[in-house]
């Protein structure tokens, strides 16, 4: 585990300016760099570097980071290969194996996970070279050394305690357990989870090997088995082959969604290296997110049975409330008794990529599901069928995707457009003052309050003080905690005050969402904005309105509202919004 200290050090030592440029040339744009973006196809410069907060954004694909993102995203480097020659520019060295106080307690057991499962992929791998059966069955399905490697494929052999070989703590360690390699059984007997096995490592978008799905080789149940949940692996969260896919998907600006490691690795194999799958479980928002960040078309492709559509029906219920104006998502639905590896294997890359491009868009699924066994031509079902369609418009949050799909259903329900319900405004988590009457302008500012501190926070870490205060009087939703986080760590010294080391810590914290809206939100501001008069505002503001709540409690407390004086009672009509708050 590198310590964080190191990181903000090379960051502080690094310029972001000669890292980019040395492999992509910058023009000047303002305050700012700008380039074609080398992560996506486009004509006009929306690839901007920032030379002051020392990271970059592109407005086009939301590719972001600071100079390690840039090297591992451009370079296709693992987090550690991204540090270590970034150190080895500026003649730094990586420290080995040395944490950094308290905060490296967690990342440090975390690493030790990886490790372990890092050792084991090893093994497994060594185990492939020499068991026949399982070069057999690769064999059987086409797959190259080539691809193999690049997937890191394995064998986990048949028996009981093979790990044994490779971890000389087998009966003691508990970072086996941890890890899911080792089933400790009731009697505290212990024994490999993985047994005749093929091994597919899942690789986390920053290159650590965080799990392993397996395939079993013989008859034995069940057929498919993924490592349990453990602090570096959520199933809900990973997606099989983004790191391997990620060149791939940016070049085609199209992510292929299947069900299988097998079907990625079969995919790849045939030259669609665009592919991911889910591990086992049904489609979730963060893989939405996830997935729609990557590229600006996903197509899900699903069997063409029950099972499949009704999978396809749930990945198209997490997508509406994720889909964004100028994304596109689609839907493939395989030939009966086929999946993508099979169809690929027997049908060549032509035909599949035929079928990605025939792929259903998102409206028309949603439409031709909507209305099947109804029969439109009668009132009755045409109800039915707008009831079901308002239900789904209502989650849309694009605003132009969700006017055309309100025009579409109308039309389809031979209805005029105005008499369908207005788009639903996202519910917001609740947000400390603003009534419900207040307008959309004074809503939206007030909903975004935590954005805009971290916002101004990571423009000016100095400022930290502010921010603290702003979070322990705000309550706490959106990315208050994060606010409140950041703002200790830079007042206990444990971050640098700059604009990049807090993006890394960000990014390496999983909040790379997060971290993407605020560099969006800096890159377009001058580097003079007022911060500071802003930050301010927002305390003071959240300041006021907690003392306003307090007394209003208190108020609560030992009255009845039908008690208070006319002012009071008022307010509590109103919302409670005292004047001159907002
Ligand atoms: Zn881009």
């Amino acid at each position: 585990m590198i310590p964080q200290s190191f990181i903000q050090d090379l960051l502080s030592r690094v310029d972001i300016v000669d890292v980019v440029e040395s492999a992509v040339p910058l023009k000047r744009a303002g305050a700012n760099l700008a380039a074609c973006c080398p992560f996506h196809t486009e004509k006009s410069p929306s690839f901007t570097v920032s030379p002051t907060k020392q990271f970059y954004h592109c407005f086009g694909c939301g590719a972001h980071g600071t100079a390690i993102g840039f090297m591992m995203e451009y370079h296709g480097l693992g987090f550690v290969e991204a540090v270590k020659e970034l150190a080895a520019r500026v003649g730094m060295v990586v420290p080995a194996g040395e944490t950094d106080g308290a905060r490296q307690a967690n990342a440090s057991a975390n690493a030790h996970i990886v490790d372990a499962l890092t050792r084991a992929s090893r093994f497994f791998k060594d185990r492939l070279r020499v068991s026949e059966a399982a070069i057999a069955y690769l064999k059987g399905r086409g797959v190259t050394g080539e691809i193999a490697a690049r997937f890191g494929l394995g064998y986990a052999p048949d028996g009981w305690q093979n790990l044994e070989a490779t971890f000389s703590d087998y009966a003691t360690a508990d970072v086996l357990v941890e890890a899911g390699l080792v089933i400790r059984s009731d009697e505290g007997r212990r024994y490999d989870r993985f047994r005749d096995r093929v091994m597919f490592p899942i690789v986390s978008t920053r290159g650590e090997i965080i799990g392993f799905g397996g395939r079993v080789l013989g008859a034995g149940e069940p057929k498919y088995l993924n490592s349990p949940e453990t602090p570096v692996f959520e199933k809900g969260r990973e997606l099989y082959g983004l790191f391997q896919a990620r060149r791939a998907i940016r070049e085609a600006d199209r992510v292929i969604v299947v069900e299988g490691y097998m079907d990625v690795v079969a995919l790849a194999q045939h030259g669609v290296a665009n592919a991911v799958a889910t591990l086992g479980t049904a489609t979730t928002p963060f893989h939405v997110q996830k997935l729609l960040r990557q590229a600006d078309h996903v197509t899900f492709c699903f069997d063409g049975d029950a099972a499949g559509r009704r999978a396809a029906w749930r990945a198209l219920e997490t997508s509406l409330q994720a889909l964004t104006d100028g994304k596109h998502v689609n839907f493939l639905f395989l030939p009966d008794k086929e999946d993508p590896d099979s169809f690929i294997r027997s049908h060549g890359r032509d035909a599949f990529e035929e079928m990605v491009d025939r792929a259903e868009p998102l409206s028309a699924f949603m439409l031709r599901e909507l209305r099947s066994g109804l029969d439109m031509a009668t009132p009755e079902d045409r109800a039915e069928f707008l009831k079901k369609a308002e239900a789904l418009l209502g989650q849309i949050t694009a605003r132009n995707l969700g006017l055309a799909m309100r025009d579409a259903v109308a039309r389809a329900a031979g209805v005029s457009f105005a008499s369908l319900p207005e788009p639903v405004q996202r519910a917001q988590p609740a947000q400390a003052g603003p009534s419900r009457r207040s307008n959309t302008a004074r809503a939206s500012l007030l909903n975004n309050l935590p954005d805009r501190a971290l916002e101004a926070l990571v423009a000016r870490p100095e400022l930290h003080l502010l921010a603290g205060r702003a979070a322990a009087a705000a309550d706490g939703s959106g990315c208050w905690p994060m606010v409140g986080d950041l703002a200790g760590r830079l007042a206990t010294g444990e971050l640098l005050p700059s604009p990049q080391a807090l993006v890394q810590w960000l990014v390496d914290g999983g909040n790379d969402t997060l971290a993407q809206r605020v560099q969006e939100q800096l890159m377009k501001r001058d580097d003079d904005y007022a911060y500071e008069d802003d930050l301010a505002a927002i305390a003071e503001r959240l300041e006021k309105q907690r003392r306003f709540n307090q007394q209003l409690a208190a108020a609560r407390q030992v009255q009845r509202p039908s008690d208070l004086p006319p002012e009071a009672r008022a307010l509590f009509a109103s919302g409670s919004t005292p004047a001159g708050t907002a």
